[in-house]
């Protein structure tokens, strides 16, 4: 039996909590369907692991209603009966909601016996299992899995994923070292932080700079993912790096291993000789709680892009823009944009060029290909290097660290992470952009790919 845990994708939370508004006292009770994200092997505890996702959520209607009241609900079974055949068709996994208005997120022995007969049901139509919710007036959820009727798992980790973010986890001893950010954000703030496992996507600028800022937060599990070598180039803003790593052109994972090892903060760091995109990295990634994307080539921005849409791990993307113009003037950008469920994407935002991504895709894949297409000069991409200060690109990252406080603390307010934000080093100020979602969008308004999870091909995505 693999290790479970749960994604709770913002909008299903907030119908969850309407659920309970709309019963006035009164329990009430609802159908939802969870993507799957099966990790064959957890890379920091080594065992296989299964992440249910939300994708969708249907309150049973009053009319299905047979009788309720503050302590009990009772539904007729057709409408679960269609949830099953849902569920069936599209590869997913059923799961049950109720309301414990006056109670606590905890199951009694009536929902003992009602779900045991559901999961049952479930069972013989051929589904793995069935999950089910229940949420408490104070706002607790808790969570169990049925795979028969009569085994079930009660599912102790469960992320939040929106603008808000919060982690459920079984608590454990804070390291000492934490004791003055504790002071400010509170021991549960503070514990939540610690339990987020952290992707940071490049290890270069901006990824040498994140990086060590989630391991003194005190991130217990970390992965680093990059195939490039340190050059003499890096050294102006590559922190940690020194000129011998330059000389003898250490991977840049190597690099970030070492250093972690130095520190000794009981950070477990995970390396990867590979860009987000390529397979051995998908399940490193599917077991992450945020995704720091610090690369800036655009064929990996949009492979998150979409993986944050598929997967509800929330993304946090960074991006740099330095010029000076003829006339003197500069013009120097740095922007983090957060991919979360009810924030417009980065193809919506115009931050990712898709025929970029086509370029990069095909240097990797037929490198003749783009030479002649180079020469031809038929390419966006390539030009000079360019230009890159460290104390502009470490300011990007830690703009993308605190964007991430601010979901899990408040600390901006209760709307959590802003969707985009630009700050503008030439005038001194920061922006707030704000970009509909494009109507059609095929990532982020397409209501199939919202926690969607596992599917053939990946992220339905060919080649
Ligand atoms: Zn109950
Ligand atoms: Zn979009």
């Amino acid at each position: 039996m693999p290790a479970l845990d749960l994604i709770l994708l913002a909008p299903h939370g907030s119908s969850l909590r309407s659920l309970l508004a709309e019963g006035a006292g009164h329990e009430r009770a609802g159908y939802m369907l969870f993507g799957i994200a099966d990790i064959a092997r957890d890379p920091w505890q080594g065992v296989s692991r299964r992440r249910f996702i939300s994708h969708t959520f249907e309150p049973v209607s009053k009319s299905d209603q047979v009788s309720e009241s503050a302590r009990h609900v009772t539904w007729q079974t057709d409408g679960f009966m269609s949830l099953l055949s849902q569920a069936m068709r599209a590869g997913m996994v059923p799961g049950i909601v109720h309301t414990h208005p006056a109670g606590v997120a905890a199951f009694s022995e009536q929902d003992d016996t009602n779900e045991a007969e559901l999961a049952r049901t479930a069972k013989l139509k051929g589904l793995p299992g069935l999950l089910s919710l229940v949420i408490a007036g104070n706002g607790d959820i808790a969570v169990r899995y049925w795979q028969s009727e009569s085994k079930k798992t009660d599912i102790a980790r469960i992320l939040q994923s929106g603008p808000n973010l919060s982690l459920q986890d079984c608590s454990r001893d804070q390291p000492t070292f934490l004791d003055r950010q504790v002071r400010l954000f509170g021991e549960a703030s503070n514990n939540m932080i610690t339990q987020f496992r952290c992707a940071v996507v490049g290890g270069g600028a901006t990824g040498s700079a994140t990086l060590p800022l989630v391991m003194r937060l005190g991130i217990r599990c970390a992965a680093v993912f990059d195939r490039d070598r340190v050059e003499e180039s890096n050294l102006n803003r590559l922190h940690g790096a020194t000129r011998h790593d330059a000389c003898r052109h250490l991977p840049k994972t190597e690099l970030h291993a070492r250093l972690v090892k130095e520190a000794d903060l009981g950070m477990q760091l995970v390396t990867v000789d590979a860009w987000a995109g390529s397979p051995e990295s998908h399940e490193v990634l599917k077991a992450c709680d945020v995704i720091f994307c610090c690369s800036d080539d655009h064929a990996g921005r949009l492979f998150l892009n979409r993986f944050a849409r598929f997967y509800g791990i929330p993304v946090i993307d960074m991006g740099l823009a330095m010029q000076r113009r003829q006339n003197g003037h500069f013009d120097l950008f740095a922007r983090v944009t957060t991919l979360v469920p009810g924030h417009p994407c980065l193809l919506c935002g115009g931050h990712v060029s898709p025929r970029r991504a086509r370029e990069e895709a095909l240097k990797r894949t037929d490198p003749g290909a783009f030479e002649q297409l180079k020469a031809e000069a038929y390419l966006l991409g390539e030009g000079d290097p360019s230009p890159a200060v460290v104390s502009f690109t470490s300011e990007a990252a830690c703009m993308a660290v605190n964007e991430w406080l601010s979901g899990i603390t408040g600390f901006a307010g209760k709307a959590g992470m802003s969707a985009t934000r630009v700050r503008r080093f030439h005038a001194r100020d920061d922006r707030f952009p704000q970009f509909e979602a494009r109507p059609n969008c095929p990532c982020c308004q397409s209501a199939d790919t919202l926690g969607r999870g596992d599917v053939l091909p990946f992220l339905d995505m060919v080649n």
